[in-house]
């Protein structure tokens, strides 16, 4: 159980905590084999999937200059590698987030924003897909503000700074225990893994919150 009174900072992560994954992924999947064939060129589904890898290298090295780094791969130009990136990972599924957004999410920021402070952390860019989705919250910090991708406990530290908030009243909600969960740990911090301890924000485990 959350003592939620004796909370004053919830952090949420984005990607797979505040939408759901799959089904996003599944339309681009298709939007992507669409761009394939019209420019007859897998060179953009294999450019993503290698920035993927490179993203996931850079967090486990914990590396201090992944916002340069993460552009650089094999035989490609950084520049290059940003705009797809931008175009197919930022700017292209924003449409499709409100429609999977996880169950309850909407009225749980409302309750939420009323007596804690609510914030996003994520290693993406937090701002247009959070409008997207419908939410806001009084911080966002993506890793580019804070040069370290989780788990590396910068951004929830950050966060907790700006909010003059202690670990032991703060919380972190994400979907992933080896990014989310394991950032939590590294700041002192408890964590909710969606998936593991409650599958979205209608469970009863937020029942009691605000
Ligand atoms: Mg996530």
């Amino acid at each position: 159980m959350i003592d939620w009174d004796r909370l004053d900072l919830i952090v949420f992560d984005l990607d797979g905590t505040l939408y759901d994954q799959p089904p996003v992924r599944r339309r681009m999947a298709v939007m992507l084999a669409g761009e394939v064939i019209r420019s007859r060129s897998t060179a953009v589904p294999r450019m993503l999937g290698a920035y993927r890898r490179r993203r996931e290298a850079l967090a486990e090295a914990m590396a201090q200059d992944f916002a340069r780094e993460q552009y650089c791969l094999p035989g490609c130009d950084p520049g290059a590698v940003r705009a797809v990136v931008s175009e197919w990972m930022e700017q292209r599924p924003l449409p499709l987030l409100r429609r999977f957004r996880v169950e309850g999410a909407g009225r749980l920021f409302a309750r939420l924003s009323a007596s804690h402070k609510v914030a996003v952390h994520s290693d993406y860019r937090v701002e247009a897909k959070l409008a997207a989705l419908g939410l806001s919250t009084r911080y966002a910090v993506a890793a580019e503000d804070v040069g370290r991708l989780k788990p590396d406990p910068a951004g929830l530290r950050w966060l907790m700074a700006m909010a003059g908030a202690d670990p032991s009243r703060t919380l972190m909600i994400g979907d992933r225990d080896d990014r989310d969960g394991e950032a939590a740990r590294r700041a002192g911090v408890r964590a909710l893994i969606r998936g593991r301890d409650f599958r979205h924000y209608n469970d009863p485990v937020f029942g009691h919150a605000a």
